[in-house]
């Protein structure tokens, strides 16, 4: 396989397709080990596969939307869709837990012998392989391009193989000691996890939609930037002087796409030519020190600040 038709794999789109044909191949799989062995852990495990294939296709369409280009309605683009994907993924994760702690709880009261513990074993492992490699190229991928959606997969397909982990050891249990209602206990505890990772999404979802600030690492980054521009170098062996400052520096993030608003004060009598090509450099560097960055300056005088933010309902 050559570069380019990798890349192509390894990028969103790619391997969300990828995630759906995995996520068919272990409800089969899933499915079958639990009529195999008519395990209450087992069906949780299937059932959650079935959350996956879910999600993969939704976040699929999101990432679709996503990178669509700005458009009239949109002139700041669609990044934001990746929050929704996020966000209904955690929602069924959470639907899916309930579902499966409601199951359970009955078996608990009702326990039922179980059947071909080996082979139904032996699915479950094999899923859990799959699904385990997929999770590992994902995270990956989804760090190299900023991808809530492709975190949001890969984070559910590492629960899956914890799931399967707990599950395999439950059942192996079951068999070796004879305690049915271990089966079922088992599932209720793999549920709780799975109630955890669903509302860790829908957190991390709702974060983003409320316009979060970018990470306190980038953050740092770009204050280190602007510190360093605010010195005046330009006379030889002269120590820097600080003719402009920045201040007002907010951020927000929007899925893969990065903002910084902030204002720029200079000496008053520059020529509107010689601030704007200093406004182009700050610019520039700092959308070279963070990738995926867009920057908005506000040009003032020094001693001159902008009018600030009208406040919502404060009006008499
Ligand atoms: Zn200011």
């Amino acid at each position: 396989m050559n570069t380019v038709s990798l890349d192509k794999w390894l990028s969103p789109k790619g391997l969300l397709w990828a995630s759906v044909v995995v996520a068919c191949i272990t409800i089969a799989l899933k499915t079958l080990a639990w009529h195999l062995t008519d395990s209450v852990g087992l069906l949780s495990d299937a059932m959650e596969s079935v959350v996956n294939l879910a999600s993969a296709v939704f976040g699929l369409m999101m990432v679709t939307v996503a990178a669509k280009p700005p458009d009239e309605d949109h002139p700041y683009g669609h990044h934001k869709a990746e929050y929704f994907s996020s966000g209904f993924e955690g929602i069924l994760i959470v639907v899916a837990a309930l579902g499966i702690i409601w199951a359970a709880s009955h078996r608990i009261f009702d326990p039922q012998p179980l059947e071909q513990v080996g082979l139904g074993l032996a699915l479950s492992v094999a899923s859990s392989a799959l699904n385990g490699l997929l999770a590992w190229v994902m995270f990956r991928a989804a760090k190299t391009h900023r991808s809530i959606a492709l975190e949001a997969d890969a984070r559910h397909l590492v629960t899956d193989v914890w799931t399967s982990a707990g599950v395999v050891l439950g059942i192996a249990l079951v068999s070796y000691s004879g305690w049915l209602w271990l089966d079922a206990v088992v599932a209720i505890g793999v549920a709780l996890n799975i109630l955890k990772e669903g509302w860790h999404l829908i957190w991390t979802a709702s974060q983003g939609l409320m316009d979060e600030a970018l990470e306190p690492d980038v953050q740092a980054r770009i204050t280190a930037v602007l510190q360093d521009l605010s010195l005046n170098r330009d006379e030889e062996g002269a120590p820097p002087v600080k003719v402009i400052h920045f201040d007002h520096v907010i951020s927000r993030k929007a899925g893969q796409r990065r903002f910084v608003d902030l204002h720029m004060h200079m000496p008053a009598e520059w020529t509107l030519g010689h601030a704007a090509s200093l406004r182009g450099k700050v610019e520039r560097t700092l959308m070279e020190a963070v990738p995926g960055l867009r920057v908005t300056i506000q040009l003032l005088p020094n001693g001159v600040e902008a009018h600030m933010d009208d406040p919502i309902g404060s009006h008499k």
